[in-house]
This record gives structure tokens, C-alpha cells and sequence, in this order.
């Protein structure tokens, strides 16, 4: 038996010993308490597969597209083009969320192993599981997929489009990846009980978070996102444009996905976290101290879905670049729209929801 407490509740919990495969909810708020790590064999065989197919994803051609010559483009020529054209904010959106973080992730998993086998300093492998808790929230590369295939529907209506091997080694990759994350569990590989410390001044940070969040809401809402040009015509999408121009053209579900996504992930996420820091400060909705834990967890696992429609137009936007012509830019409410998602997961991330049920 282990003793532990609960980290959405601050439940005292009694576990029997940890086996592989192992996962044990909390009985009050159903929040996962725990889950084992698979052999660190299996994650160190499967994350250095990962790795080779991750260099393969980079510079492998994801699609083609023809209009009035032919383009084909992998991840790092779309990385280098963004930069080229001025729009070094998208570029880099790429190469932090779809390639940095997710080989650093590579490195310290397998650091984190062979160091704890090889008996490294306790307190140093520590340091590299927060840094890894704290990264692995930025890795995009599912949300990135979507995008591609969100993109393709774009392009297809401006141009001749064909998907080539690079799209299907991303798929395996995200897959491969996916698995990686899963069977990988830090704190116990390290036979530590991940539990964080109480913060103190969560419901400050997480305010000044919220606020930093409403700052950014109205430019990354009022400003173009992906203007287009179809010869000669301008169209200036601003985020709300794009999804009527989508609902009116019958693109009925990938309109309903970039609503969902853009508009009320976002929304949703300012509103829970108002919510919780009411609870906290105040105590009010006592009755609903279980649903909203349940909810804070939801908004976690589902935050980085917000970047979707970031990604369909940084993507299309390294396509579709036919001389003045046929044009499709990367806007300027891009930087504001992602802040907007920054924030408002720095903000539901910081805030600790242990304080909604310490309060009577
Ligand atoms: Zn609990």
C-alpha cells in the first residue's frame, strides 16, 4: 500500500503497489490519480522509431499543388518559405510546436530513463520531468494533421491538389508519438508520486493570465487571419469571415470545426477559469465542486485544439503563393489569436484546482 493524495482534490488515498499498466482514479472526483509507465525498453525502442520517422515527417513532401505552376512542399521547406515572405511569427509557430519541442521531449524521455538506470543525481532528473511537464503541452503535431487535412479542403477549391508520402509518414508519426507519450510516465519511472506543491498565488497568476487572455481577444478577432486573393479580388478574412465563407461554400463540418476550435474552446476556457476563481475566492457553486474538476480536465486535454485554424493557414498560406494572382497570406490576427490560446492555457494550467474543494 502507498499513500497519496489526490492532485485535483487533495483526497488522502491509500494504492496498493504501482504494477505496469496500472491506473487508479480518485473515488471523489474521479480525477486519474495515477497511471504506470510501460517497460522503459518498450519507450525507449518506440521513441527512437518516433525520432527516425520524425526526420523523415520534416523533409518528406506533403502534398502538391498546381495552379499556375507546380508547388510541392514537407514541413521544413513551409518553415524556411514562412520565414523568406516576412512571416516569421507562423514560421516559428511551426518550428517551436511541430519540431523543437517534440525532439527536446525525444531527448529528455530517454534522458530521464538511461539517466535513472545509470543512477544519475536524483534531484537533476527531477529538473528534467518539470521541464517535460511543463513542454509537453506545447507538442501540436495531431493538431498540426487536422490542419493539413482542414487545408486541403481550402486548396482544392483555388488549385489542383495531390497528397503525397509525406502526409502518411506524418500520420504514422502522430500515431508513433502518440504511443510514446502514453506508455511514458516520468514520476514513475523516477518512483516519485506526481504530485505538485500547493502555489500559493495560483488564483493571482491565473488572473493576470485571464487578463493578458481578454487583451488579445478583440485584435486576433477584429484583424484579417488569412487574406486571400483571387485575381485580382481581395478577400480579407477576418476568423468569424472564414467561418460563414466555409458555411455559405457547404463546407457544413469543417465550418463547425473551426467554430468549435477558434471560437468557444477559447471562450470556454476564459469562462471556466473565471468560474474557478470565483469558487476559490468566494465558495460559490459548492454544489458543483465535482463537475467542474471534471471540466478543468476536459479544457486541459483540449486547450491546444484552439491552434487549429493557426495551422490551416500557415499551411495554406506556404502553398499558395502563385504570383499576384492567386495568393493566400498569413494574416496579422495570427501573433493576438495565439497569444489568446497561450494565455488562456498558462491561466487554466496555473491555477490549482485543490482550491475549489479546500474552500467550505
Ligand atoms: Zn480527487
Amino acid at each position: 500500500m502507498q499513500k497519496i493524495s489526490c492532485k485535483y482534490c487533495d483526497t488522502s488515498l491509500r494504492v496498493r503497489t504501482f504494477t505496469p499498466g496500472f491506473e487508479y482514479s480518485c473515488p471523489k472526483c474521479n480525477g486519474l490519480v495515477y497511471r504506470s509507465a510501460s517497460s522503459p525498453l518498450s519507450i525507449v525502442v518506440m521513441s527512437f522509431s518516433t525520432l527516425i520517422i520524425f526526420y523523415w515527417m520534416i523533409t518528406s513532401n506533403i502534398l502538391t499543388v498546381t495552379l499556375i505552376d507546380t508547388k510541392s512542399r514537407s514541413i521544413l521547406d513551409s518553415i524556411v518559405i514562412l520565414f523568406q515572405d516576412n512571416y516569421p511569427v507562423s514560421s516559428a509557430i511551426l518550428l517551436i510546436t511541430i519540431v523543437i519541442i517534440p525532439v527536446l521531449m525525444i531527448l529528455l524521455i530517454n534522458t530521464i530513463i538511461f539517466g535513472k538506470k545509470l543512477g544519475f543525481n536524483h534531484n537533476i532528473l527531477r529538473s528534467l520531468v518539470k521541464i517535460y511537464d511543463l513542454i509537453k503541452y506545447w507538442n501540436m503535431a495531431e493538431v498540426y494533421l487536422i490542419g493539413i487535412l482542414i487545408s486541403m479542403v481550402k486548396l482544392e477549391e483555388l488549385t489542383t491538389m495531390e497528397i503525397n508520402l509525406g502526409f502518411w509518414v506524418t500520420l504514422m508519426y502522430v500515431i508513433m508519438f502518440y504511443l510514446t507519450l502514453i506508455w511514458f510516465n516520468p514520476h514513475d519511472i523516477l518512483g516519485t508520486i506526481d504530485v505538485k506543491e500547493k502555489d500559493e498565488n495560483a488564483i493571482l497568476k491565473s488572473s493576470i493570465y485571464l487578463i493578458l487572455a481578454l487583451i488579445f481577444v478583440i485584435p486576433s478577432n477584429v484583424l484579417p487571419i488569412m487574406p486571400t486573393y483571387k485575381f485580382g479580388v481581395e478577400y480579407n478574412n477576418t476568423i468569424w469571415e472564414g467561418i460563414t465563407a466555409l458555411w455559405e461554400d457547404k463546407d457544413y463540418f469543417i465550418s463547425l470545426v473551426i467554430f468549435f476550435t477558434s471560437i468557444c474552446i477559447p471562450l470556454l476556457k476564459i469562462i471556466s477559469v473565471l468560474i474557478m476563481i470565483l469558487m476559490a475566492k468566494y465558495g460559490i457553486f459548492k454544489n458543483h465542486k465535482k463537475m467542474m474538476t471534471i471540466y478543468y480536465r476536459v479544457n486541459d486535454a483540449w486547450g491546444k485544439y484552439s491552434m487549429l485554424d493557426v495551422f490551416v493557414v500557415v499551411i495554406a498560406a506556404s502553398f499558395v503563393q502563385f504570383d499576384q494572382l492567386v495568393r493566400i497570406e498569413s494574416g496579422t490576427a495570427i501573433m493576438p489569436f495565439t497569444l489568446v490560446v497561450f494565455f488562456t492555457m498558462m491561466a487554466s494550467k496555473s491555477f490549482d484546482v485543490r482550491l475549489i474543494w479546500e474552500k467550505k
